[in-house]
């Protein structure tokens, strides 16, 4: 049985709402280039008291370096109004081990570094966790590693499923793909952690201290972005200024916008 057909908005304000959740890639920018419209609509929410916040599954950098790069588009951003799959792993791993424990983390150096920040160590073999997030340098040596480490009793986290990544001129393999890598050579099932995962979407609704059914998400992707909403009982606005919406899908956002302005 297909779901019914969401409701196309001529804008968002034709909604009413509280607190607005959004996507970078694809909702904010493309690249480094501003999504039309995004730039003066994020700018009138500030000027009318909304509250907002992003959420992304991109664990390469630090929420202070994305609100950097959101703040050079021209929207007023602070770190705290950034949530990145990386956060929230860095939280499950603090939940779920104990400082002094080793992690052996394949992604981006600034990654490793908020792991070891948090007191665990960076180790290759005897870790108590493998961290996966993307990583342009994995490679066969990595994998044996992460194997040999899953294989004496390492629990296999990736920040986030995402198979494959959009580009500029094409597409890359996700962090989802590396993980699932791993998975399959040691038959370990990977714990992911952003979207569609509702974690990262009830931590950002959290900081803003505004009810899930009071806000709206704006995103991009009906598997992470418009999943991960229905997950935390927020109202899902998909995005046409990124990747195409697949209509064979059987996730299916609430609302359909051609664009913010
Ligand atoms: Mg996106």
């Amino acid at each position: 049985m297909t779901a019914p057909l969401p409701q196309r908005l001529g804008s968002i304000d034709e909604l009413s709402f509280a607190a607005v959740l959004s996507d970078l890639d694809g909702v904010v920018y493309r690249g480094e280039e501003a999504v039309p419209g995004a730039v003066d609509r994020f700018n009138r929410w500030q000027a009318t008291g909304i509250p907002y916040c992003f959420v992304t599954n991109n664990a390469e950098k630090s929420a202070e370096v994305f609100a950097e790069k959101i703040r050079g588009l021209g929207i007023d951003c602070g770190a705290e109004q950034v949530v990145t799959s990386g956060d929230v792993a860095l939280q499950y791993l603090q939940g779920q081990f104990s400082p002094g424990d080793g992690v052996y983390v394949i992604g981006s150096q600034s990654l490793k570094e908020r792991v070891r920040n948090l007191g665990f160590r960076l180790v290759d073999m005897g870790a108590a966790a493998v961290l996966v997030a993307l990583d342009r340098n994995f490679d066969y040596s990595m994998m044996t590693t992460a194997l040999g480490n899953i294989l004496g009793g390492a629990r296999l986290i990736g920040t986030n499923p995402d198979l494959i990544r959009p580009l500029a001129d094409g597409f890359e393999p996700g962090a989802g793909a590396i993980a699932h890598s791993i998975a399959v050579s040691s038959g370990v099932a990977p714990i992911f952690l952003g979207k569609p995962e509702p974690e990262i979407i009830q931590s950002a609704i959290k900081r803003m201290g505004i009810a899930a059914e009071s806000s709206i998400m704006l995103g991009d992707k009906l598997d992470t972005d418009i999943l991960a909403s229905q997950r935390a009982g927020v109202r899902s606005v998909f995005m046409e200024t990124g990747v195409p919406l697949d209509t064979r899908s059987t996730v299916r956002p609430d609302y359909i916008l051609a664009r913010l302005c």
